[in-house]
């Protein structure tokens, strides 16, 4: 007998005859495995929404404070909800709120960090045969104010549980089946991948595959809690989040991430001097912007160039800032492109097998795709292209990585 903790996202808890089909199936997997459950759900889908604008009608910047109060009741409904539909089918069970479980936050709202979890009475529910369904995406501060985690946060309380309680297995439920070599939007041939380690499921999620909230793979990494990936609607064994094995190893590299909205800017004929790299990016993260990959290259005539890139949301203001940069350090111009691309191939196999690079450029270059910038790290290569180039790019590299077949 086994604790899995199980976490379902607001698209499997949506409407009444979901959530009665959740309460069924999580009967059937008590009957047939015996294993102890404990349920964590989110808010039913658009619930977080409708409340949100409902805040704005009533203030143009609601506290973060009174936005946790209010959002955090929206996984409240389906605790309840859901309790009552596994005790109509006869399996009793325990609700609670992150604060009544006793989940442990910090103070800062909308965004608060799971500090410490008491699993006491969730032991002795689950003792007693208990399905203990627990509210996601918000704990408390041991002042006793209401927080919440940030959007997509009840991954992380799933996740944080599962720790906490030592589960063997924590499982999200989704409306996806797994986790794939790419999006199948881009490339149809794309596969579901029967595992993938902590490290490149961070890489694929901060670069764009919206299925787990980053924080949590994080969290499942740091505490070795085997994660699994898996749809609600369809049976099947989903994708297993895990450490690295040999036979991770073996495959040159596991998927292929890409960021349509990205921009880059360019300040040339910069002095090169001390100072140069923070003058420019200083009053870049003052504005609050974030910045991705950053390439400067070798002076010639004591002068150089710093290029990078940042969200294409932020590139009209970060081009008004070094505008004035320019000016200051007596550079010579500034130059922007907001029509360009991410691409990325991840992978451990990376380590371990050399030439991963010269292939990755050889590809594009046959499909006449012009690279703009690289960046590389231990198990991923990006490389920036232009943004009509993105389909091509993504379906040439999967491809030429053998992703298309078994
Ligand atoms: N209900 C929250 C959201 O929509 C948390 C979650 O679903 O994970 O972001
Ligand atoms: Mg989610």
């Amino acid at each position: 007998m086994a604790l899995h903790v199980h976490k379902y996202g607001g698209t499997s808890v949506g409407t009444a005859d979901k959530i009665q089909s959740v309460a069924q199936k999580l009967v059937d997997e008590k009957n047939k495995t015996g294993n102890d459950l404990v349920v964590v759900v989110s808010a039913m889908s658009g619930e977080t929404n409708r409340m949100t604008d409902l805040a704005k009608q009533m203030q143009t910047a609601p506290s973060a404070k009174q936005m946790d109060v209010l959002l955090s009741t929206g996984e409240q409904v389906t605790i309840s909800l859901l309790c009552m539909a596994l005790e109509d089918l006869g399996q009793s069970a325990v609700s609670y709120t992150g604060s009544q479980v006793k989940i442990i936050t910090d103070d800062s709202h909308t965004k608060a960090r799971i500090e410490d979890i008491h699993t006491d009475k969730i032991n002795a529910d689950l003792a007693t045969g208990n399905i203990v369904v627990v509210a996601g995406f918000q704990g408390i501060t041991s002042e006793g104010a209401i927080t919440t985690l940030g959007r997509g946060g009840s991954d992380t309380t799933a996740v944080a549980l599962a720790a906490a309680l030592k589960a063997d297995e924590c499982r999200i439920y989704t409306d996806v089946d797994g986790v794939y070599t790419t999006d199948p939007r881009v490339e149809p041939k794309a596969r579901k991948l029967n595992k993938i380690t902590f490290e490149e499921m961070l890489e694929m999620a901060s670069l764009g595959s919206k299925i787990l909230q980053i924080r949590s793979v994080e969290f499942a990494g740091k505490y070795n809690v085997p994660l699994r990936v898996l749809s609600t609607f369809v049976d099947g064994e989903g994708t297993l989040i895990t450490y690295e094995d040999e036979e991770m190893e073996k495959a040159l590299i596991s998927g292929i991430a890409f960021n349509r909205d990205e921009a880059k800017v360019t300040l040339s004929g910069v002095p090169d001097m001390p100072g140069v790299a923070s003058a420019i990016l200083k009053p870049i993260s003052e504005a609050n912007i974030e910045i991705d990959m950053i390439v400067q290259n070798i002076a010639e005539d004591k002068t150089t160039d710093f290029t990078f890139t940042v969200h294409r949301n932020d590139y009209q203001k970060t081009m008004h800032i070094l505008q004035n940069i320019c000016t200051e350090l007596g550079a010579k111009k500034v130059d922007g492109d907001d029509k360009i691309v991410k691409v990325s191939i991840v992978g451990v196999g990376m380590r371990s097998h050399a030439g991963i690079a010269s292939q990755m450029f050889a590809t594009l270059a046959d499909e006449g795709i012009n690279i703009r910038m690289i960046s590389t790290s231990e198990i991923k290569i990006s490389v920036v292209v232009d943004e009509k180039y993105l389909e091509l790019a993504v379906r040439s590299l999967h491809e030429s990585f053998g992703l298309s077949q078994e």
